[in-house]
């Protein structure tokens, strides 16, 4: 089974990320990716750029040499009512909402594992975000076991990072597994997605393969475009 849709990465349009949109796509059809998502992050990190920059993608073609590119952000999660850092004026222009949490200053302490888990669970039931992120990240503790049920109640999927599983966010491959353990339990979407923040990491998401294992195939988004387009279907959206 191959994987040729990347669900998250990031651009230079952040200056913690080192690659142009086209060196993206340059690097994803030299590895055979069809489908990326160009996941910008929200305008609540201290370096990303004005909103304006995730709203004016819709100035961008739908495929750009060949390759499907979904607009998107990466949303962070402000409060514990769920609320994110764009508004729905940019949600509607996005093809695709990932969204979690980063350590911004607005969300306050970010140890309070209830406080977390009803965070998360509140994004989800305000249908603001398609895919929740790296969950696995020990800095934010969250009660994966109610976030599992919760995300397969709503149709939203859990994303396995393949960032989480390699060089970031340090300690998280023991919590993915157990999100992983949960999946298999209860059963949710899943999406892979490689955090690419450099070029050559598009489409990366060999951990993530590793990790998923043998999950059902028609719920990991990245399977197929009928799959993607199926679970979008069910949130409403025709991408
Ligand atoms: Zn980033
Ligand atoms: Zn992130």
């Amino acid at each position: 089974m191959k994987f040729l849709i990347d669900l998250h990465t990031h651009t230079n349009t952040t200056p913690h990320a080192y690659s142009s949109l086209e060196e993206n796509i340059r690097a994803g059809k030299e590895k055979g990716i069809k489908i990326i998502a160009n996941t910008m992050h929200g305008p609540f990190l201290q370096d990303s750029p004005h909103w304006w920059a995730i709203a004016n993608q819709r100035t961008l073609p739908k495929y750009i040499d060949g390759i499907r590119i979904l607009k998107g952000v990466e949303a962070n999660v402000i409060n514990k009512n769920g609320d994110i850092d764009i508004n729905n004026k940019v949600i509607e222009i996005c093809d695709i909402v990932i969204g979690g949490f980063h350590s911004i200053p607005e969300y306050g302490d970010i140890d309070n594992i209830e406080k977390n888990t009803t965070a998360i669970i509140n994004v989800m039931k305000n249908n603001l975000v398609d895919i929740v992120v790296h969950l696995g990240n020990p800095i934010f503790p969250i009660d994966y076991e109610k976030v599992v049920i919760a995300a397969k109640k709503h149709n939203v999927a859990i994303e396995i990072n393949n960032g989480s599983l390699t060089t970031s966010r340090e300690g998280s491959k023991p919590n993915c597994k157990k999100i992983m353990e949960l999946c298999l339990k209860y059963k949710p979407y899943i999406s892979l997605g490689s955090d690419a923040h450099f070029s050559s990491l598009v489409g990366e998401l060999s951990e993530s393969i590793k990790l998923v294992g043998n999950y059902d195939k028609e719920l990991i988004l990245n399977t197929s475009e009928e799959n993607l387009k199926e679970f979008f279907k069910l949130r409403g959206k025709n991408i």
